[in-house]
Formats: C-alpha cells, sequence, structure tokens
C-alpha cells in the first residue's frame, strides 16, 4: 500500500493510522534477518498513530497523515539514541531533533525507527556498518547498496512507506538504485541539514526514498525550505512538488552525457537506460549527446574534498565529549589515541588519514586546493550542459547489486561504485534514481536524472513519465 492509497483510506475512514502502523510493526519483526533497522519505535510510533487518529476524526489532520517513515540513524531524533552506524558513539542519546524530524512529526508522519548504514555514511554497500550488513530484498546475498542501505531495504520490502536517507556521493540513489526504489538527493541548500551528523558538510543533503515517484515528492515538500538553524539551506520557494506531477515530457530537451556510458558498463544496465530514452523520445522529448569533459576526474575529487572535510568533521569524536571512552586512559593523548583506534572501524580509520594527508601542510596545495579547483571545473561542466537542456539521464550505478565480500576488500573498487553519482554532489544539484526493469539475475535497474539547481519538479516529472513506462520483460 502506497502512500496516496493509505492516506484516502485513511481519511475516508477505512483504515486507523493504527492499523498502518500495526501492520508494518509485525512486518518489522518478521524481516528482522534483513537487519534494515537499528531502532525500533515501536510503543511510541503506536501511541503516535493514536493521535493522529484522533486529528482524522476532528479534520485536522496534517498533509502526511498515513506515512510511516523510517530515519536512517545518522538523524537526530530527541531523547533517542544516534549511532551513524558506529561503535565511537556508544549510547549518546541527541539532546535535539534535527529539522526534518520535526518537519515530518509537524505534519504527521509517523517515525517508526532509525535504520542501519555504512559507519558515519562512509561506503556503498551496508558492510561498514559496525551493526552488521543490511541484505537487499531483492536477494538476500547480495547488498543493498550504501550508505543507505537500511533505508533502501526498508522500503523495498515495505517496513516503512518512505524513508530518510543522506547522500554525501551517492548514498540515496545508489541503494535506492540496488533494491528497486526511487531515491532523490535534493539540490544541495533545499533541506536543512541540522539535527544532521556531518560528514562531508559541503556535500552532505538529506533526502527522501520511497516506493513511487509521488511518495518521495511529497515527503520532499515537507522536509524542505530555509531553517534558520541552517545558513546553508536556501530560502528559493518550495513548490508543491507531488500536486505537480503528471506532466508530460513533450519539448523537453534530454541530454546523455556520453561520459557515463563507458565501455565497461555493464550491457544490461546500458539497455535498460537506452530503452528509458526511447519512452522519453516517443514521449516527445528531444534527446540529444552531450559531453561533460571533467568527468574523469569525479571520483578523486569527491575522495580528497569529502575525506578532507570528514577529517575535520570527525575530530570531535575524542573520547571526551560523546559516547565511547577508553578505559583508565594514562593521558589525554592515551585517552584519544584509544577512545578512536576503538571506536573507529577500518573504513572511516581509512578516510580519516586520507583528509589529514591531503589537507598536511607540504601537500594542501597539491591536492585540496586542486581538488576544489578542479570541482569548480565540474560545475561549470554541467552549467554548459543545462545551458541546451532540461535535465540529464544516466544509470545510477555501473552494475546491478554486487555479491557480500564481493569488494570489500578492494576500497578503490567499492569507490568506482559511485562514479555515476559524486557528480552531482560535487555540483551540488538534484539527482533522482527511479527504477527502471531489472537485469537477467532479476535484479532492479536504477535510471538516474540529474537537473538544473533547484529543479527537483523537472525530476519528478521524467522520473514519474519513466516510472510509468516499465519495460515489459519483468
Ligand atoms: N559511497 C560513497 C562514499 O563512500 C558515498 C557516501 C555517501 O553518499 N554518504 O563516500
Amino acid at each position: 500500500m502506497t502512500f496516496p492509497d493509505a492516506r484516502r483510506r485513511l481519511l475516508g475512514g477505512e483504515l486507523t493510522c493504527e492499523s498502518i502502523v500495526r501492520e508494518r510493526l509485525d512486518l518489522i519483526r518478521s524481516k528482522k534477518s534483513l537487519n534494515a533497522f537499528l531502532d525500533v519505535y515501536a510503543d511510541e510510533a503506536s501511541a503516535r498513530a493514536r493521535e493522529i487518529d484522533g486529528r482524522v476524526r476532528a479534520g485536522t489532520a496534517g498533509p502526511l497523515a498515513g506515512m510511516v517513515i523510517a530515519l536512517k540513524d545518522i538523524l537526530c531524533v530527541k531523547d533517542h539514541r544516534v549511532t551513524c552506524g558506529s561503535r565511537i558513539l556508544g549510547d549518546f542519546i541527541s539532546p535535539y531533533d534535527a529539522t526534518v524530524v520535526r518537519r515530518l512529526v509537524d505534519a504527521d508522519a509517523v517515525i517508526i525507527g532509525k535504520t542501519n548504514m555504512d559507519e558515519f555514511a562512509m561506503g556503498s554497500s551496508n558492510e561498514n556498518s559496525a551493526f552488521g550488513p543490511v541484505l537487499n530484498p531483492a536477494d538476500p546475498a547480495r547488498v543493498p547498496g550504501g550508505s543507505s542501505g537500511g533505508s533502501a531495504a526498508a522500503v523495498a520490502a515495505g517496513l516503512a512507506m518512505t524513508a530518510l536517507g543522506t547522500d554525501t556521493g551517492g548514498s540515496i540513489r545508489q541503494p535506492a538504485s540496488l533494491c528497486g526504489v526511487v531515491g532523490l538527493k535534493p539540490t544541495y541548500g533545499r533541506v536543512s541539514r541540522y539535527g544532521l551528523v556531518a560528514f562531508a558538510s559541503s556535500f552532505d543533503q538529506i533526502g527522501p526514498i520511497g516506493s513511487t515517484v509521488e511518495e518521495t515528492a511529497s515527503v520532499l515538500s515537507v522536509i524542505a525550505g530555509h531553517d534558520p538553524c541552517d545558513s546553508t539551506s536556501s530560502d528559493s520557494p518550495v513548490p508543491d512538488y507531488a500536486g505537480s506531477l503528471g506532466g508530460d515530457v513533450s519539448g523537453m530537451r534530454i541530454g546523455i552525457p556520453k561520459e557515463y556510458f563507458p565501455p565497461g558498463l555493464d550491457p544490461e544496465v546500458r539497455g535498460a537506460v537506452m530503452k528509458a530514452v526511447d519512452v522519453l523520445r516517443e514521449g516527445g522529448a528531444t534527446i540529444t549527446e552531450i559531453s561533460l569533459p571533467h568527468s574523469e576526474y569525479m571520483i578523486a575529487t569527491y575522495y580528497i574534498l569529502s575525506t578532507a572535510e570528514a577529517s575535520s568533521n570527525l575530530a570531535r569524536y575524542d573520547g571526551a565529549r560523546y559516547g565511547r571512552r577508553a578505559e583508565d586512559p594514562a593521558d589525554l593523548q592515551d585517552l584519544y589515541l584509544r577512545s578512536r583506534s576503538e571506536g573507529f572501524g577500518a573504513e572511516v580509520k581509512r578516510r580519516i588519514m586520507l583528509g589529514t594527508y591531503v589537507l598536511s601542510s607540504g601537500y594542501y596545495d597539491a591536492y585540496y586546493l586542486k581538488g576544489q579547483k578542479v570541482r569548480r571545473l565540474i560545475r561549470e561542466d554541467f552549467d554548459r550542459a543545462f545551458a541546451g537542456t532540461d535535465c540529464l539521464i544516466t544509470p545510477t550505478t555501473p552494475t546491478t547489486a554486487f555479491a557480500f565480500g564481493e569488494k570489500i576488500d578492494d576500497p578503490l573498487t567499492m569507490y568506482l561504485s559511485d562514479i555515476f553519482t559524486v557528480s552531482a554532489n560535487l555540483a551540488g544539484i538534484p539527482g533522482i534514481s527511479v527504477p527502471f526493469g531489472r537485469d537477467g539475475k532479476n535484479l532492479p535497474i536504477g535510471v538516474q536524472v540529474l537537473g538544473k539547481h533547484f529543479d527537483e519538479a523537472t525530476l519528478f516529472r521524467v522520473a514519474s513519465h519513466i516510472e510509468k513506462q516499465q519495460p515489459k520483460n519483468e
């Protein structure tokens, strides 16, 4: 049952919010082996649902009444623990709500719990979680993607209608693609980051995952908008994204960046994306091949700049201020050293070392500063592309879901899972992944639509057109 159905039946008196929540709680219990949740707010969610039922009867229910949503465990909910998939936060309890949480609650969504993730959102497979990996509901021998793998798997398995994830280099779109659901990374600044634990602050964005484009659009309308607590949040007006869906694509100018179709691309992924392009052409869109010439530097630039920001952001976990603290430290240095050595996992340590290196005296100019300059060139590639197009179509990921263990010992291969998604974060533009067909192993394939700053409406429109024309071979 999707959110619009649930809402219609709730407002029509056919269902109660309490029964909608109960059904999801039962499913969460029966699908515990997916390991999608780190915390389930069973009692609180049921109590909230009863309150919302009261408001439905009084005719005062909010725009998200009937929605059951899960949150990636990197978002703060007052009086609940936030783990970030790490041991270093220990039993740290959030003293306040993230802005997105406040907005969801005010709109009458029910928060059902917190989802599993790669530690500090670093990873593409969920194998970096300190709490064990999440299984892909499409094939439990395969990864759900990362880092918002718990959120994508929860939606794919129906444990929640929608979920919030975060995307620094692809962490909403890549797991959405691998699990067969819709995931949107909004424009940088579209959604407040207040109460989101920082990984790389100039890249991080919160965004929705849903089983349909319409669901993600409904969530974005509620969470988007200016927030005085986040100076990088934009005050550009927030449209009614779901209300404006349904327009056609005729007359739209769609670009196909040739660098996103390299020779090594999985032929089934390429085939599906080209089929989606045909669907758009048949819908009346004009398709042109374009070039984003600095694409070959995307991965290097992303891993230099994001690790630099991470090394600085993660300096706060010193054993003194948050959560985990080494026992009987000999002195302050020993407290720092042992708390961090024991608390962080291998990938997070690798990133802190890499980021510290590129920022250190003697290497700063060669790596960090150069990375910033290349970031600008990548952004300018997109500005040029969007001068003649309304949006771009690419694959979301180079392959469908891979097996556990396949890439975890080779960080560089793992990093290449993000080859088509990091550019949106480098340029600050929005991107959506929409499922389109399956490969020969019956694994979902995702198509990515990239758009202009603050033009999420176009992404929803194009994605919803693709969504409605699923290939028949399933
Ligand atoms: N997989 C990418 C990384 O490991 C992206 C992570 C993210 O978007 N949070 O950095």
